[in-house]
């Protein structure tokens, strides 16, 4: 670690105690954004990073409602304004109990650089409460949805601060939320995206974060003139987010192999095809079950528990050529990454948000294996949300093919920024420092010339 990074962690933790996935998730961009700062040392005399890493706005509120037995509850909403540097606050909205402030400012950090990348003119945010959408009922969740936008209302607007959906945040939350956002402000607008195809959704914004992850592993190999084809791949989580990246692995003839929720995860040796992501979509989306069903549906496919005793997840020590993490925040810790690596995994993209611990990643980039990190593997579902907000304004929709091909563009161009940036700056091939310090760039031009605001 240089000099200015550790001086800048050593403030930023003082100030920010208790947020450890926040401190996480800036030193890994500080040590990358020291190589830009050497060469531009405007932005050390600006206080560029030191401006980025203080979000502009912070708003945290409490959120009254009533369950279906009348009992009053209470939950805390937030949301993290944390640069607009170069368009309006843009980014998801987590329920889920584990949500607390620092959680919100690893993810709107991330987010800066990740909206960025995208190429379209968003700015970053993120919000969402510590409310389990677990277990609760539709009503319940409509409850709460309408107390958690009677305040937020205040603080968004389709030029000013635009939500989306992340965990525990899917099609029905955004609808209960735009139902009481347009039934305040009087206005039916484009304040969030993920809205449903009937009132101003874009065709493949579902698809779109776990298609652009497959997109991104795509890329990646063709840089070594391979292709998914044949690919054995593990997939964590059974969300939105892996089950699209199932989809799109099984249209490009790869072979999906597992899926995993909080209790566990199923393999399923012979692959999951379209017959069973089916079953699966149904069990999740509609369902609200569990993924240990997929074991009792289909003969020949093993379930495996959480088992709390054990430090490492099993899951991971599957031999494959492909990882697509995609349920949550350090979900490979370093056992897991050196279990990956001997299992013969040379892939690794990042559908969900910082999900590989540091000493994980090292391993991965010592390891030379194609390593696509979460602010560029998984921004094609705050890609196609910009589409959307496009759409929106110009009061249009386009065909699903019209979509899918910008989004692919996107991801396309997204890998040739890291690849390209990388070389410039002497790490070829490191698309974590690639992903960083192209992101940095651009917003640090545009506070440039914004002046000290
Ligand atoms: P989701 O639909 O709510 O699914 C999340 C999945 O991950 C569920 O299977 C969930 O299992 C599992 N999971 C969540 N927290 C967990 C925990 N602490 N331990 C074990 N399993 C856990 O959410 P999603 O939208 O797919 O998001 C997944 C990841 O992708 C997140 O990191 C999110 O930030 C990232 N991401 C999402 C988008 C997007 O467009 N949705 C875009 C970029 C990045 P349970 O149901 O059992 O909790």
């Amino acid at each position: 670690m240089g000099e200015y990074v550790h001086r800048l962690m050593s403030q930023l933790v003082s100030k920010n105690p208790g947020e450890p996935e926040f401190h996480q998730a800036v030193q890994e961009v500080a040590e990358s954004v020291e190589l830009a700062l050497r060469r531009n040392p405007r932005y050390i005399e600006a206080k560029i990073f030191e401006r980025i890493v203080e979000p502009e706005r912070v708003v945290m509120f409490r959120v009254p409602w009533v369950d279906d037995r009348g009992q009053v509850q209470i939950n805390r909403g937030f949301r993290v304004e944390m640069s607009s540097a170069i368009g309006p606050y843009k980014g998801g909205l987590r329920f889920h109990p584990t949500v607390y402030l620092g959680m919100l400012k690893f993810l709107a950090f991330e987010q800066v650089f990740k909206n960025a990348l995208t190429t379209l003119p968003m700015g970053a945010g993120k919000g969402g409460a510590d409310f389990d959408p677990k277990g609760k009922s539709d009503a319940e969740v409509m409850r709460f949805c309408q107390s958690f936008m009677t305040e937020l209302q205040r603080h968004i607007g389709q030029f000013t601060d635009v939500p989306a959906g992340d965990i525990g945040v899917g099609g029905r939350e955004i609808g209960y939320l735009f139902g009481q956002y347009k039934r305040i402000r009087n206005e039916f607008t484009g304040v969030l995206t993920g809205k449903g195809l009937s009132w101003g959704g874009s065709l493949i914004r579902p698809e779109a974060t776990g298609y652009g992850a497959v997109y991104f592993a795509q890329e990646m190999l063709g840089t070594r003139q391979d292709r998914l084809a044949g690919k054995t791949c593990l997939v964590s989580g059974a969300g939105n987010v892996a089950q699209y990246t199932v989809e799109k692995l099984i249209d490009l003839g790869a072979l999906p192999v597992t899926l995993s929720d909080s209790g566990g995860f199923i393999h399923d040796k012979e692959g999951i095809d379209r017959e069973k992501l089916d079953f699966v979509m149904e069990l999740k989306n509609v369902r609200r079950g569990r993924i240990q069903e997929y074991a009792e549906r289909f003969p020949g496919v093993e379930w495996t528990p959480v088992d709390p005793a054990k430090h490492y997840n099993p899951l991971w020590s599957i031999p494959a050529d492909c990882a697509f993490p995609s349920a949550t925040q350090n979900e490979i810790n370093v056992e897991d990454a050196t279990n990956l690596l001997a299992g013969g995994v040379f892939v690794v993209s990042e559908g969900a948000n910082m999900p590989t611990v540091p000493l994980g990643i090292e391993a991965f980039v010592d390891a030379g294996i194609l390593y696509g990190p979460g602010k560029a593997a998984n921004a094609g579902g705050v890609a196609v949300s910009g589409l959307e907000m496009s759409q929106n304004s110009s009061r249009r929709s386009w065909s699903r093919e019209t979509v899918d091909e910008r989004l692919h563009a996107i991801m396309r161009a997204i890998h040739n920024d890291c690849w390209t940036t990388a070389e410039d700056y002497g790490v070829p091939g490191n698309y974590m420092h690639g992903a960083n310090i192209a992101g940095f760039t651009k917003v640090a031009e545009a506070m440039l010339d914004q002046g000290v605001v």
